[in-house]
């Protein structure tokens, strides 16, 4: 019984070692991604409100509608249409 106790006990290290090293390197790849989120993130940051579900969306990746003088922002196209189509209405 004594050397199969050491053989588990030396697979069981081998294991926990790898997972050790391959969760560090996972760690590593997500630090980095996050990072170049959190950059361009940085130039985008300013949210606006889009007036049709009120949801908050970047400025950089709203869409844009000239309205009555203001600029008006939206999170997708379909929202933007539904504004005009209001307007129109209205
Ligand atoms: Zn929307």
């Amino acid at each position: 019984m004594g050397p199969l106790r050491l053989i588990i006990l030396a697979i069981l290290v081998y294991v926990g070692y790898r997972l050790l090293v391959g969760g560090r390197k996972k760690k590593k790849q997500a630090g980095k991604e996050k990072s170049a989120v959190g950059g361009s993130a940085a130039v985008t940051d300013v949210l606006v409100e889009d007036p049709v579900c009120h949801i908050l969306v970047p400025k950089g990746q709203a869409i844009h509608l000239q309205h009555q003088g203001k600029m008006v922002y939206f999170c997708s196209e379909n929202c933007c249409n539904t504004f005009i189509e209001k307007g129109k209405e209205a």
